[in-house]
């Protein structure tokens, strides 16, 4: 039984295993910490009594391998999934406003969704069209397709306004990025994945239940079940590699682990320490298959999530996208999950959080609450009873025009040496559907040796 070696249990390492284990190889999974999942875990809060997520999640009704990933391992149906996309929006001087897209075809759900938008004048929700033939008809703005998400959308005749009440606010749930920042290539596939593929594409997906019942205890039962070898609490620190070849992963504790393929499902920084520590500096350009640029070319973004638990609910939604705030989304977890014990308690969301990341936790709930009272009228007479703040600094690498040249593909000059993870080239933003790609392809990579 050939044996393959895997450094990281996130959305990729995972997928990877079990992929592999059902193919019937034999998985060693390595993980520095003692819990799996990665960026995306929940943990037991014990002051507040009831379990939290790293951040929420957003899942779309396009990530078709995230699901197949999640059927496999028999979860399917924990999550929230809408029959149509809709989305409640609300301003910070209480208006509402509602993206309901009617069971039709695509692109004319988004469309039927779009026109009747009204946070838009109707010159806006017309010139929504031209966004259409960006997408479809390639690039009308910079050829090289180097612009940012802001510079394609004005070539495309987006006012302020639409910015403000929907492209900066998907782009930031999708690219964690400012549109200023972010790159209009990868935004474009995002766009046609979303909107332009299927009607059912376009629904947004939540999990029903905290992030590790989601999908951390089944993936680990069922790597178990195939034989798996987890390993948690081992931190790999060292690539071995001898004649072209990997021939083991050094841990911290100074044992070796050897297999026949070894795949590397940790995030870039960590892949860069793992190579630093075997190949002298620049150790990146030599991932790359073109040899020429670094993993050190690639930047990292924050994500700050604020849970608040209230004495009642402070809206009537599942979630609200908010237009012209520094929160860009507001998620009802008691409706999401349809669990009493989460009565009253929203998970807030600040993507591409570049400005705000220093700001203390004091500094951000004060803002987070002035903001709420101002979007949601419920939220004026609520009493705060918890808040938890959870910055994650690392959240995602960037994805800023141009970044494509720095990500490597699945394969590597090692033949027996793979690399997954949300930054490999998948084509997408960081995500989890970029993610189980990635462990897709390493695993299909190995098992068509
Ligand atoms: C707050 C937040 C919100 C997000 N929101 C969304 C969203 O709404 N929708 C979406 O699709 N995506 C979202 N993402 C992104 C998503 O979480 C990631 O794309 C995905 O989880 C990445 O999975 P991965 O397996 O590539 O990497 P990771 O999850 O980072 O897994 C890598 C694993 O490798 C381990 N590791 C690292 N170094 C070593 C080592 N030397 N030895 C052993 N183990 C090691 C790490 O501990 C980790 O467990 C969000 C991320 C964050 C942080």
């Amino acid at each position: 039984m050939k044996k393959v070696i895997i450094i990281g249990g996130g959305f990729a390492g995972l997928t990877a295993s079990a992929e592999l284990l059902s193919a019937g190889f034999h998985v060693t999974l390595i993980e520095q910490r003692r819990f799996l999942g990665g960026r995306a875990y929940s943990f037991f809060d014990k002051k507040a009594g009831i379990e939290l997520d790293n951040g929420q999640h957003i899942l779309m009704g396009c990530y078709e391998k995230t699901f197949r990933f999640l059927k496999k391992i028999g979860v399917a149906d924990k999550l929230y999934i809408q029959k149509n996309l809709c989305v409640d929006f609300a301003d910070n001087r209480g208006g509402t406003y509602r993206l309901d897209c009617l069971p039709l075809p695509a692109p004319l759900h988004i469309l039927s969704g779009i026109l009747r938008f009204k946070a838009l004048s109707l010159t806006d929700r017309l010139r929504i069209l031209n966004i259409a033939r960006g997408v479809l008809g390639g690039s009308l703005t910079n050829s090289s397709g180097n612009c940012s998400v802001a510079e394609w959308l004005a070539g495309l005749g987006q006012s302020e306004q639409s910015r403000d009440a929907l492209w900066d606010i998907i782009t930031l749930a999708t690219m964690n990025e400012d549109p200023d920042r972010a790159s209009a290539a990868i935004f474009k596939t995002v766009l046609r994945k979303a909107f332009f593929t299927g009607r059912k594409g376009s629904r947004i997906v939540l999990p029903a239940v905290p992030l590790s019942r989601l999908y951390v205890d089944a993936a680990e039962t069922y790597l178990k079940q195939y034989g798996g070898d987890i390993q948690k609490g081992c931190l790999a620190s060292e690539i071995l590699i001898k004649n072209c070849k990997v021939s083991g992963i050094r841990l911290r504790d100074g044992r070796i682990v050897r297999g026949d393929y070894y795949m590397s499902a940790v995030p870039y920084h960590s892949l860069q320490r793992l190579l630093d520590a075997v190949i002298p500096a620049p150790a990146s350009a030599w991932v790359n298959s073109a040899g020429i640029h670094g993993l050190d070319s690639l930047k990292s973004s924050p994500i700050i999530s604020i849970h608040l638990l209230f004495d009642k609910p402070i809206t009537r939604y599942p979630f609200v996208a908010a237009i012209n705030s520094p929160i860009q989304w507001v998620f009802n977890k008691e409706m999401i999950y349809s669990d009493n014990a989460y009565k009253g308690l929203v998970s807030l969301v600040i993507s591409g959080a570049h400005h705000y990341v220093d700001w203390t936790s004091d500094k951000l709930i004060a803002m987070s609450l002035s903001e709420l009272r101002r979007m949601l009228p419920l939220a004026d007479s609520a009493k705060l009873l918890y808040s938890k703040v959870i910055k994650e600094r690392a959240a995602t690498f960037s994805p800023l025009p141009g970044v494509e040249k720095y990500r490597p593909d699945q394969k590597t000059p090692i033949k027996n040496l793979f690399l997954a993870g949300d930054w490999t080239d998948t084509g997408l933003p960081a995500t989890i559907e970029g993610a189980v790609i990635s462990g897709l392809k390493c695993a299909k990579a190995i098992v068509s040796i």
